[in-house]
């Protein structure tokens, strides 16, 4: 069928896995660490993700990125062994032992020097970027890509921070936006889902950006400012 996005069988996303990931040894031991010893190794993201966002900093040629929600840093592990050595990633998260997995797996690949790692809750750090209390400075406009996937009850107020935070042509990514079919079931009225479902409905008619949601992962939306 076409003029709908294919749906995955377990085979066929063994066949996609196959024939496109590159993950490296460093990524996939970061992996299977966090499968092994973390309680919620679902919140990291796919391998195909990282690989997507790699491709994504190449292409908008990234040195700078905020990432909201690291973990014990999948993505920003993907991100920095994707930047040129001058790129910079602000990382934010609240939970020290998660991120300290993170750090060492970022010293272990050699791309410590290039993630600065800030513990507290993001919305304050990226207010104090725009308050020019973190680095010397108001930040707006100053970061290329911004990653978004922390906890989902705040993702509106990321966005809108993150629009200040990007320049024009810069790119906001914003994970989890299909939760796991959580979406389209009346049943789901949390406030994670309430929150995506909201967000997704009103950035659809959001014209401070160009959109493209990615049916990859748990859903990526794809937000170029205007
Ligand atoms: N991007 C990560 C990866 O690829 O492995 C996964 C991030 S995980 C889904 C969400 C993270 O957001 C958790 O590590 C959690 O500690 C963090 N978090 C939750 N609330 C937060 C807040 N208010 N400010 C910053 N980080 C927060
Ligand atoms: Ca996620």
């Amino acid at each position: 069928m076409s003029g709908t996005t294919i749906m995955l069988t377990d085979e066929l996303q063994d066949y996609f896995h196959q024939v496109s990931l590159r993950e490296t040894a460093i990524l996939k031991e970061l992996r299977e660490e966090t499968y092994a010893n973390t309680n919620s190794p679902g919140m990291q993201i796919a391998p195909e993700q990282g690989q997507f966002m790699q491709m994504l900093v190449k292409l908008i040629g990234a040195k700078r990125v905020i990432e909201v929600g690291v973990f014990t840093g999948y993505s920003s592990l993907s991100v920095a062994l994707a930047m040129p050595e001058d790129g910079e990633i602000l990382a934010c998260d609240v939970n020290p032992d998660t991120t300290a997995v993170a750090r060492r797996y970022w010293e272990k690949a050699g791309v410590a020097h290039k993630i600065r790692l800030q513990i507290g809750p993001a919305t304050e750090t990226l207010q104090q970027l725009l308050e020019g209390k973190l680095i010397d400075g108001n930040q707006a406009g100053s970061f290329d890509i911004a990653f978004i996937d922390a906890d989902k009850s705040n993702y509106a107020t990321y966005v809108d921070l993150c629009y200040q935070l990007v320049r024009q042509g810069g790119l906001l990514i914003v994970d989890n936006v299909l939760w796991h079919g959580a979406v389209i079931d009346p049943a789901r009225q949390d406030e994670d889902t309430i929150a995506i479902r909201t967000l997704n409905s009103a950035l659809q008619r959001d014209e401070r950006f160009d959109l493209s949601l990615v049916p990859i992962g748990d859903g990526m939306t794809l937000l170029r400012k205007r």
